[in-house]
């Protein structure tokens, strides 16, 4: 386990712009308000999404595209560097009209409407190549 002791800085309540990418936008405000390590929830709705699931037989992800109208239950994530730029890592609970659930990791999504809390922690979060998964996890 790799644990570190952290204390928050900064808040923003942010309101995501519509027709805008989901991800994007995190990272937009991140690089705004020069945040390199953060945490995030969100919730509103997408026009359509892109969901990965990892597989960790295949030690890939694969991608599910969702062309529909969808609420954003739920969202979490933080702000990382990755490669040197910052990455928004995304997970969400997206649903469908009749309240059926999709899940996962969330590469891209057009904003329909978001309303985001983020809270700058004071550590440096930077992910390089994990051999046993095969991600970019924390050093
Ligand atoms: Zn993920």
């Amino acid at each position: 386990m790799n644990v570190r002791e952290v204390e928050t800085e900064r808040e923003f309540l942010a309101r995501l712009e519509h027709g805008a990418d989901w991800r994007e936008e995190l990272e937009e405000l991140a690089a705004a308000e020069d945040l390199d390590a953060a945490w995030f929830t969100a919730m509103g709705a997408v026009q359509d999404a892109e969901l990965w699931y990892y597989d960790q037989d295949d030690f890939e992800y694969k991608a599910a595209r969702f062309e529909e109208p969808l609420e954003v239950a739920a969202c979490v994530g933080n702000i990382s560097l990755l490669e040197g730029e910052l990455f928004a890592h995304t997970h969400a609970v997206l649903s469908r009209r009749s309240g059926q659930a999709l899940a996962g990791h969330l590469d891209r999504a057009t904003v329909f409407a978001g309303e985001v809390y983020v809270c700058e922690l004071d550590t440096t979060l930077e992910r390089e190549h994990d051999d046993a998964t095969d991600l970019d996890l924390w050093l």
